[in-house]
């Protein structure tokens, strides 16, 4: 099978143009036989292999990465380790889903956090919690409170901000009221995803700019890159929203573009401004429709904003500069007394996401497992899904696996081009539907 529309490269992304030059992985120059063979280094990815590494120190395992890390979308997203999920009714059933995803989020920030201690990830990783915030008194009543009422019934801590405790927390009085709770880690995650690729245990080799350009799969795995072949056994896929490319997923995945942007630094007289607060993260009652933010700890906002369905995982031309101009209109409606503050990385990265939130996890065929669509929380979802990948292949029992298995499987889709049809339409009510919130 062919694999065609690779990843592409390109040097926009904030969050690595921010970092000094790194030294990148070798790609795979001559032909390589190993015990298993993982493609994809993001998140996923890079969790399956330091797994496998664990579970079988003695296997050999290669990672084939088509960019660097870094530069994929776990380098590209806003830096939010969340705990909690966002949306859950009030049924029993919604609740024991609930701690499901707690447990496996949870787990997940614990492990990535011992690797960041232990390595000495310089990725301003920090515990800093999150604000859940309402634009309008309607976004309050109808999406926060709900994901109030569930804080209450899970006994999560949290803190009720109205408009000026919020505005006090942030420097804006945009947003109506929001809710703080503590779980969430804030990091750089360009620095967090290279610290784990180059971290890895001494029986993984990750090659990067190492495209699997065609695959295989008869009495074993053959992949071929542009220079050379990786034969193995055993292969975890993680890579994300191109897996169908694989053969694997057909009509079950949704891939999206969400675009970021960094402002320079702020000054001291600027910092003053916004009442000199502390970082901050906000991430907003309708992802769809309104911005993530962040008060970074070098003084930068940043703003994600516009989600895009986007099959090709390619950007059109000249859309970043379309992008570049809403965000600074987002930027200049949230801080009307930052107005020299300007815009200094615009950005676009790929997530994935099923229509039934569900994630593309499990054994696929044969001594193939796959970590993939994580629903665009990747930084938690995907670390765990490759994690729990590698565990299941290895036989391992983890009770882990049973709470992501429970999250279901993403859910078949319509062919195209009605599925295009079907998707934008649903955006565009979405989108009209929730414009308050903007
Ligand atoms: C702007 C933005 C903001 C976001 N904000 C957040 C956030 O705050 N918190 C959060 O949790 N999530 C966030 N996300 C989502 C998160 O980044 C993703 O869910 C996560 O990175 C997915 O990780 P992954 O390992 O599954 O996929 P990826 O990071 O996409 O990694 C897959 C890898 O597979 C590689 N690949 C693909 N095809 C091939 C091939 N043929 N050969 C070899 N390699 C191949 C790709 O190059 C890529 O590196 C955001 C995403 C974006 C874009």
């Amino acid at each position: 099978m062919h694999i065609l529309d690779l990843p592409k490269r390109d040097h926009s992304n904030g969050w690595s143009r921010i970092l000094p030059e790194r030294m990148v992985h070798m790609p795979l120059q001559k032909d390589a036989r190993a015990d298993w063979v993982v493609v994809g280094a993001g998140y996923a990815g890079l969790a399956a292999a330091r797994r496998l590494a664990e579970n079988a120190p003695n296997d050999r395992i290669i990672v084939l990465e088509a960019l660097e890390a870094g530069e994929n979308a776990s380098g590209r997203n806003s830096g939010f380790g969340i705990d909690l999920p966002h949306v859950v009714g009030s049924a029993q059933d919604d609740l024991s889903v609930a701690h499901a995803h707690l447990r496996l989020s949870r787990t997940a920030l614990k492990y990535l956090e011992e690797i960041v201690e232990k390595h000495g990830i310089a990725c301003d990783w920090s515990r800093a919690g999150k604000y859940h915030a309402a634009v309008t008194p309607r976004g309050e009543a109808g999406m926060l409170a709900p994901f109030i009422d569930m804080l209450k019934m899970l006994d999560e801590p949290h803190r009720i901000l109205d408009r000026s405790a919020t505005a006090k927390a942030l420097g804006t009085s945009y947003y109506h009221a929001s809710v703080y709770t503590p779980g969430d880690v804030l990091m750089n995650p360009a620095a967090l995803t290279r610290g784990l690729a180059d971290t890895l245990p001494e029986n993984v080799t990750l090659h990067e700019h190492s495209p699997v350009i065609e695959f295989t799969r008869g009495g074993g795995m053959e992949l071929r890159t542009p220079q050379a072949i990786v034969r193995a056994p055993r292969m975890i896929l993680a890579v994300n929203g191109h897996a169908s490319k694989f053969g694997f997923w057909q009509r079950h995945l949704l891939p999206f573009s969400a675009h970021a942007s960094l402002t320079r630094p702020l000054t001291d007289k600027e910092h003053e401004a916004l009442g000199g607060v502390e970082p901050w993260g906000v991430t907003p009652v309708n992802a769809f429709v309104s911005t993530t933010m962040r008060y970074t700890n070098d003084r930068r906002i940043l703003i994600r904003y516009l989600l895009r369905y986007c099959p090709s995982q390619l950007a059109p031309e000249g859309e970043l500069d379309e992008v570049r101009a809403a965000h600074e209109t987002v930027l200049r409606g949230r801080f009307p007394m930052l107005p020299e503050v300007t815009i200094e990385h615009t950005w676009t990265g790929y997530v994935c996401l099923s229509r039934n939130n569900a994630p593309g996890f499990g054994k696929l065929a044969d001594n193939v497992w796959s970590a993939v669509c994580c629903n665009a929380v990747g930084v938690t979802k995907a670390t765990i899904a490759g994690l729990l990948a590698a565990d299941l292949a290895c036989g391992v029992d983890n009770p882990l696996i049973a709470d992501l298995a429970a999250l279901g499987r993403p859910q078949s889709l319509p062919p195209r081009p009605f599925l295009d049809v079907g998707v934008r339409a649903r955006n565009a009510w979405d989108l009209w539907r929730g414009r308050d919130e903007y």
